[in-house]
């Protein structure tokens, strides 16, 4: 039983249910267009397209409302944000990081001439492992970059601690996490730093679009100046700063998106609802943990396959779905320690990081939009029941 080969079940399966239109992993959430053209006459109007405009300034504003932040900052996307977060704190040398997220958090640190330290993840939240971060420490380490991963909260406090203990600053890729909350505290309270991105892939988008949530007003005022080329006024140019600013058309999806977004977080949940009952009992599928402290944004629904017990590992589901035109991803596969650019660090060895790599070979994210139907999750639950039907009798 234990080494019968992970292979792929019979083509009818295939055949039963492949789908006429795909079922992507996501869809972005749109505004309706006659509420933006409303904006747009605005804006065309007023000439004002771009540079501290009137939609900039009030989105700043409600967003630091609805993340219950105190400083808030807009900005062209989340990675110059978060890029620019790191030159703000001054960091230099190493930054501890996690190899279990998307391109942009280690990339952040290289445009800072900053080394990546990657470090393993917990096997319940696939965030940084408290435990082992401290044995990564040296004299050149400056802080943890840390991933709130598919918008799961890290341990935040034991975090504080170890950076306190280590003169560290701590800085959080709260990329998936708009609007998650910690008992009743927005997320982006936690570290000198948060990054929201508002990608079309995340659940608040302004299509590109991100901001960064400061502890200190200073650091605000600092990334400020870094996103608009370090203008003071007409002649006083004070920091080599960067073009990284949010436009008119954007902040104005933002307003009208801010509306809307909790009315698709609930519809997310009531899907995911149907996804934990429709899986609840398949052996080899694991489900994620929800705790009862945290506000959770339902950014994404991401399981994982235990090969041995489903009858198939992840990879062969993954390309089964595919055949039936469900475009599930595997989100985060590979590991960043495995880009080319970054596999040579001495912490980015395998033997180093044994949760993050098992993790990532099975992880599976299903599709989660809020115009996904109920019939869709249903269908793909009992797609994911019948594969592993069959597997077991072969
Ligand atoms: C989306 C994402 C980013 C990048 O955000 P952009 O707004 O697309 O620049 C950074 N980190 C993580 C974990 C992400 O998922």
């Amino acid at each position: 039983m234990k080494n019968r080969p992970l292979k792929l079940p019979n083509k009818d399966i295939v055949q039963r249910y492949k789908l006429r239109k795909p079922l992507y992993v996501t869809r972005p959430f749109l505004p309706a267009l006659a509420d933006l053209n409303k904006y747009l006459k605005k804006i065309w109007k007023s000439q004002w397209v771009t540079n501290n405009g009137v939609n900039h300034v009030l989105l700043e504003k409600k967003l630091a409302a609805y993340l219950k932040v105190k400083n808030n900052s807009l900005f062209c996307n989340g990675t110059l944000a978060l890029q620019l977060a790191v030159n703000a704190l001054r960091l230099t040398g190493e930054v501890i990081t996690t190899p279990f997220t998307f391109a942009a958090t280690p990339h952040v640190l290289y445009w800072n001439n900053i080394r990546p330290v990657f470090c393993d993840i917990q096997e319940d939240t696939y965030n940084l492992d408290v435990h082992k971060i401290e044995s990564l420490i040296t004299p050149e380490t400056t802080a943890i970059l840390a991933v709130h991963v598919f918008g799961n909260p890290c341990d935040v406090e034991a975090l504080e601690k170890i950076a306190q203990n280590h003169g560290l600053k701590i800085i959080y890729d709260a990329a998936h996490a708009f609007g998650v909350e910690v008992n009743g505290v927005g997320i982006g309270n936690f570290g000198d730093a948060s990054m929201f991105s508002f990608h079309a892939t995340k659940i608040f988008s302004t299509i590109e679009g991100g901001c960064l949530a400061c502890r200190s007003s200073d650091i605000k005022e600092r990334v400020d100046y870094l996103r608009n080329f370090g203008i003071k006024s007409e002649e006083e140019i004070v920091v080599p700063g960067i073009n990284a600013k949010m436009n008119e058309i954007q902040a104005a999806i933002g307003l009208i998106q801010l509306k809307a977004v909790d009315r698709e977080i609930k519809k997310r949940k009531r899907l995911i609802e149907f996804y934990k009952e429709g899986l609840k009992n398949v052996p080899g599928i694991i489900l994620p943990r929800y705790l009862d402290n945290v506000k959770y944004n339902y950014q994404s629904f991401v399981v994982r396959i235990n090969g041995q017990e489903y009858g198939t590992s992840r990879d062969c589901l993954y390309g089964l779905l595919r055949q039936m035109n469900i475009v599930a991803r595997k989100y985060f596969y590979p590991l960043c320690s495995h880009y080319s650019c970054y596999k040579s660090l001495p912490s980015a060895n395998p033997v180093n990081l044994p949760v993050a790599e098992k993790i990532s070979k099975e992880v599976l994210s299903l599709p989660l939009y809020g115009e996904l139907t109920k019939e869709e999750v249903n269908l793909i639950c009992n797609i994911l029941k019948d594969i592993h039907h069959e597997n077991k009798k072969a």
